[in-house]
């Protein structure tokens, strides 16, 4: 098995209360676990074994896409995250926020309204284009911003397994409540 599932940098119970041990061991547990499972499946024996993992992602579609770009996707919010993160970002990219969106606080909303608004199971993401210009993204089911050349730094699942267990149908209230756990050090230097 070429992918094995890292383990996270925190317990499963220290996110808490934003994110409770029993939705992180469904989450990253279980569903997460699928995903690399079914992507080590569908790779073996093809080109895609010895590929890349953002490669597949940006040359696949289908079930080896939705796998591919699953099991990158929950690592990236995962280890987004942590029990002593919150705050603000500092440095270039609070900059940048600055700049292209009025104010952190104002680019929080733009963010909680893209998550609120998206339709169904999804991800939404901020990422930098080539020129540095900061994008506020939604992409459905498996999506991923890399498919369109650009470079994420943050994202929020959206799907109702990222949530449900711990505010039931309030997407808002977990968005908002995410903002405590980002951990702005590893978004900024991803910027
Ligand atoms: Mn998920």
């Amino acid at each position: 098995m070429k992918y094995k599932q890292p383990s996270l940098p925190y317990s499963n119970d220290a996110l808490y209360p934003v994110i409770s041990s029993e939705t992180i061991e469904y989450h990253y547990g279980k569903h997460e676990k699928a995903y690399i499972d079914n992507l080590n499946k569908l790779i073996e024996g093809t080109e895609y074994e010895d590929m890349e993992l953002e490669e597949i992602i940006q040359r696949t579609n289908g079930a080896l896409f939705n796998n591919a770009s699953q099991a990158w996707n929950h690592i990236f919010y995962f280890f987004s995250l942590s029990p002593d993160g919150g705050g603000e970002p500092e440095g270039k990219l609070a900059d940048a926020i600055k700049e292209q969106f009025g104010s952190f606080e104002k680019f929080k909303e733009d963010f909680e309204r893209a998550c609120v608004s998206l339709f169904g199971s999804g991800w939404v993401w901020l990422s930098r284009d080539n020129n540095g210009k900061l994008v506020i993204t939604q992409e459905s089911n498996a999506g991923n911003p890399l498919t369109s050349g650009l470079t994420p730094l943050l994202t929020f699942d959206v799907w109702e397994h990222a949530y449900y267990i711990d505010y039931k149908n309030l997407r808002a209230s977990y968005v908002k409540k995410m903002w405590s756990i980002v951990d702005w050090d590893i978004v900024s230097s991803r910027y």
